[in-house]
């Protein structure tokens, strides 16, 4: 246990003195100081100061069983003490990554039956890279080795996996996207709907899809990936009209289909995967986060009978990391999901933690500061704009509004983040209704205050 034996401004100068920090301004975190977190329990987490703040997106979207659950502390230390580290490389297994591969095997939809271990999100879409154009090559077409994404896509922070993610400001940083990685536009109906209603957009921007592969080639084109509901994008629900289309043209053209399930897996949309919610069956299907809860990081892409049957019927999969199926990783994702079910967290959600926190979300479209407000399960969005009926954007630079709302949340002991003049949650799943209540609370009052800041400061 790190005890609090310094003053916070000591802990912040060395922070800024060593400490690296990803998606980080450097300069800038160093000259007002990180907030430093130094415990946790349920859906609050505590600073250095002591304020308790409630966690409106569980961590980094993953700690869905909340914090403190001592179970998965037990699971961690009984495996360290029974095998700490095995690989899975030379022809061995062990019992753990055994065990979560059969229960990954059963939770997941359709003939998602085998699983290929990982360290985090971004490593298992590399694998998914490696995976898809493996398969075609082993059937004897290596051309068909293009993969389509989506702009605005978030699929982690490899050079491969940002290459399949659309942020355009990481592509900037490095030469990307990697050779054989196309993007088509995002379904976000809000920002790009024009004037077509969201189911008309749903379709118009699903049938991007069925271009880009015209265009291409069919033959060329190994798989589309795309997340469920865009999160890091900004929460972004797609119309009800976009994945049934995505599936129909993928099967059309026999494109595989990559579910990114990072963020949806694992209850978060109300269901065990995101592709559950929305009626689609994957060939892959890539999972992290939810998993473990974020206790212990681990990956994995969840495969069909048809894919695996193909890599496992073929010559060495020559791809692998020393901690795919980390003993300990596994024993702690095991546990998570025993909790899921047992505890009857995923349930709780679907039957009454997401209405209720729908009701509550929904209602801040009230707001005059609030555009839409979209929500699916146990994960949220609401644009910020100076005028509903236009759907227009702030006259100040994009994401400006979002900051200052952000901060304002932020000062009122709530994490709620920005994305542009989006702001986003997604919550520990065991959130009670008296604490979602909180949380609308402290969100109206940071909307108030956002609203009186740039009323003041004529940011709109
Ligand atoms: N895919 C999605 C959909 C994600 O949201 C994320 C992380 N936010 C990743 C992949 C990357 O995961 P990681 O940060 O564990 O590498």
């Amino acid at each position: 246990m790190f005890e609090n034996h310094l003053p916070t401004a000591e802990l912040q100068a060395l922070d800024a003195a060593h400490h690296m920090h990803p998606f980080t301004d450097g300069d800038g975190l160093a000259k007002k100081g990180a907030r430093i977190i130094t415990k946790a329990k349920g859906v609050w987490v505590t600073d250095s100061e002591g304020a308790e703040i409630l966690d409106g997106m569980a961590g980094l979207w993953c700690v869905n069983v909340g914090y403190g659950r001592e179970e998965l502390v037990e699971a961690a230390a009984r495996q360290m003490r029974q095998l700490p580290f095995y690989n899975t490389f030379f022809q061995t297994s062990h019992i753990p990554a055994i065990q979560l591969a059969k229960r990954l095997a059963e939770l997941a939809p359709g003939d998602l039956n085998h699983v290929f271990f990982n360290g985090s999100g971004s490593d298992s879409n590399d694998t998914n890279i490696r995976m898809v154009r493996r398969y075609w090559q082993a059937l004897e077409k290596p051309e068909k080795n293009v993969i389509i994404s989506r702009w605005n896509g978030y699929h982690g922070s490899t050079m491969g996996a940002a290459s399949l993610g659309g942020m355009k400001g990481m592509h900037a940083q490095g030469g990307l996207p990697i050779p054989g990685v196309v993007h088509i536009d995002q379904p976000d109906w809000w920002s790009e709907g024009g004037d077509l209603t969201p189911e008309a957009f749903g379709l118009a921007r699903a049938r991007q899809l069925e271009e880009k592969i015209l265009e291409i080639g069919a033959e060329n084109v190994a798989a589309f990936i795309g997340e469920p509901v865009q999160g890091a994008g900004g929460v972004i629900v797609p119309p009800a009209t976009y994945w049934p289309e995505i599936q129909r043209i993928c099967r059309q053209y026999d494109i595989l289909l990559i579910a990114d399930e990072v963020i949806t897996g694992f209850g978060r949309t109300g269901n065990w995967f995101g592709c559950q919610t929305f009626g689609i069956t994957p060939d892959i299907m890539t999972v992290a986060k939810g998993l473990t809860s974020g206790y212990i990081p681990m990956g994995a892409s969840i495969v069909s009978d048809r894919v695996a049957a193909v890599i496992n019927g073929s010559d060495e999969f020559a791809h692998g990391y020393t901690y795919s199926g980390h003993p300990v990783a596994a024993a702690v994702a095991l546990e998570n999901l025993r909790l899921l079910d047992e505890d009857g967290i995923v349930a709780r959600v679907a039957a009454e933690t997401a209405p209720y926190l729908k009701a509550k979300w929904e209602g801040l479209a009230a707001h005059p500061l609030v555009g839409e407000a979209k929500i699916v399960g146990m994960m949220g969005s609401i644009a910020l704009t100076p005028n509903k009926e236009t759907r227009a954007k702030f006259a100040s630079k994009s994401g400006t509004v979002g900051y200052i709302c952000r901060e304002r949340c932020f000062a009122n002991n709530l994490v709620m983040r920005h994305v542009g003049d989006r702001m986003i949650i997604s919550p520990p799943l065991v959130i009670t209704p008296a604490e979602i209540d909180i949380l609308i609370a402290r969100a109206l009052k940071s909307l108030d205050e956002t609203l009186v800041r740039i009323n003041a400061e004529g940011l709109n």
